[in-house]
């Protein structure tokens, strides 16, 4: 599949090309094809391998940027939340969230259900009104020193990963006139004024074969890098993005765990999720401000430590690096004005998503943005481009079905999960680490990144890599060796340097 996309990518002149294949880039991409533009779109590495396989995963109206008055955000990200549970329900499920208020100190019980009362109105009443509960099953989890009952309001979560509904956009479009391509770099990128067409030499970084591409438009959609992508065609905007890290730590799930539990932490206003997913429950997320995207990339020591710290003060089981079952770690990328200075707290900064169209170049850049809001952005940024690029295809149906993966099951999880094979010839799967990770959830729902414990699923682990690698023993069992090398450093390493 991926071979026909990369061939397809050098044979025509694309109406516009994407640059980023995170949630931004691929609802865009959905959103084009359906509407008859002749679409490319490329990521530099796998498809969801940024800031969209590390979310919270939880499809809301952000509650929490009501405390710094960002109401315009909060009424926004209401109706995508209810838009997206109503067109796609498949990938969306409603939750009760519980959000427990600290025993001592904190905001007032009639200030918080005023807010979460205003917080529905911005909803426009589309959800189930809030209600409070001082039994509820995962009470049992909660320290009982440090907090009081839960006040209940409803938003959603995505039913199975944020790597998955990334791909969902994606793999419906086939070639002619859609083409989607991952570990692809753009080598050049050349606007000739004569035809009015983008001029491009990309490189395949698997094979490390190149090959021209041609498009009339291009959209910048690679979030955290999209600053140092516009640098590097010399593109200088009114904003740039202020970057936050975000960690959280995968934790065996107890069986009562069904809602998602909000922490109001006091400092900050800041709040801790404990998100059910799967086998386990998620904790986190950080927010620490950084500088640079090399500093966000992975987590360190102090994140985990601090996140245990925290998970100790406010659950009643205690838990220990021993207990983590996996990492996650992102960037949020934050829409700010170029001059900027970083002197707030992340939390207080917008979460707006900005579309910045070039004066004289056809060039678009996406600015912030979120997972809930991404087919919203999705809208704006088409309605910019109509005006610049018409479609030159005629429209096709909206294809929020995909067709159901063929199952297999994996040693540790009680579901099924989609076949290599599958994944490798239908949802443009080339590594282990893509199955593990994006494809499936595996590297997430076991401990040391889906090997075991003791490494005891290593030979499950070979059978899937055989086949993903066509049935070549070798080229598996490298594979395999590298995955083992990595998670030695990215996850044993680590957890060995938190205690
Ligand atoms: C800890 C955390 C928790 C979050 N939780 C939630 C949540 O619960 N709900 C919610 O709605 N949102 C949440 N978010 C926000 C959400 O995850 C992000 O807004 C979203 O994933 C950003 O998607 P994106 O496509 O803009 O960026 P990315 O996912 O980072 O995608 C950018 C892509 O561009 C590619 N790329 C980079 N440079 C180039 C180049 N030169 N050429 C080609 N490709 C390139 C990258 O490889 C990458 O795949 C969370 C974020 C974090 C960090």
């Amino acid at each position: 599949m991926r071979s026909v996309h990369w061939q397809h990518a050098g044979e025509e002149v694309f109406d516009v090309l994407i640059l980023g294949g995170g949630i931004t880039g691929a609802s865009l991409y959905g959103e084009l094809c359906r509407h008859g533009w002749r679409t490319l779109l490329l990521d530099k590495g796998d498809f969801a391998s940024g800031t969209s396989q590390s979310s919270g995963m939880m499809v809301w109206g952000g509650l929490l940027y009501l405390r710094a008055g960002d109401v315009l955000t909060v009424f926004r990200l209401s109706r995508s939340r209810d838009r997206m549970l109503e067109e796609l329900g498949s990938w969306t499920a409603p939750a009760a969230f519980h959000y427990i208020p600290p025993l001592k100190g904190g905001l007032p019980s009639l200030f918080i259900g005023a807010g979460l009362g205003l917080y529905w109105l911005l909803g426009a009443g589309r959800r189930r009104l809030p209600w409070y509960r001082r039994d509820y099953a995962e009470a049992a989890l909660v320290s009982q020193h440090v907090h009081r009952g839960a006040f209940c309001y409803e938003e959603a979560l995505l039913r199975s990963s944020d790597a998955r509904f990334v791909l969902h956009w994606l793999t419906p479009h086939q070639p002619p006139g859609r083409a989607a391509v991952n570990y692809c770099e753009v080598e050049s990128c050349d606007y000739a004024r004569s035809d009015g067409v983008w001029h491009l030499v990309l490189r395949d970084r698997l094979r490390g074969v190149t090959t021209g591409a041609r498009a009339r438009l291009i959209v910048n959609c690679a979030g955290v890098w999209a600053d140092a992508l516009n640098r590097q065609q010399g593109i200088e905007t009114p904003y740039r993005h202020a970057l936050s890290k975000g960690v959280y730590l995968g934790l065996a799930r107890a069986e009562e765990h069904r809602s998602p539990l909000i922490f109001d932490m006091g400092a900050h206003d800041d709040v801790m999720t404990y998100v059910p997913w799967g086998p386990v429950a998620l904790w986190g997320p950080t927010e620490t401000a950084i500088e640079e995207i090399g500093e966000g990339l992975t987590p360190q020591p102090a994140d985990i430590r601090f996140l245990l710290e925290t998970a100790n003060r406010h659950l009643r089981r205690k838990v220990g690096p021993e207990d983590i079952v996996s990492l996650r770690c992102g960037i949020r990328a934050l829409a700010v004005d170029r001059d900027y200075v970083a002197t707030r707290y992340p939390l207080e900064l917008s979460r707006r998503s900005i579309v910045h169209p070039e004066r004289d170049l056809p060039w678009i850049t996406a600015y912030g943005g979120k997972l809930t809001g991404s087919r919203e952005l999705a809208g704006k940024i088409g309605r910019m481009i109509r005006h610049r690029v018409p479609p030159s295809l005629p429209p096709s149906a909206l294809d929020t079905e995909t067709p159901a993966a063929a199952p297999c099951s994996f040693p540790g999880l009680d579901q099924p999960v989609a076949s290599p094979r599958w994944c490798r010839e239908r949802e443009f799967c080339c590594t282990l680490e893509d199955y593990l990770r994006r494809r499936t959830n595996i590297a997430q729902w076991l401990p040391r990144e889906g090997l075991g414990r003791n490494g005891e699923n290593r030979d499950a682990l070979l059978v899937a890599a055989r086949e993903l690698y066509d049935g070549d023993p070798a080229a598996a069992g490298e594979a395999v060796a590298r995955y083992d090398e990595t998670v030695a450093v990215r996850f044993d390493k680590l957890l060995g340097e938190a205690v």
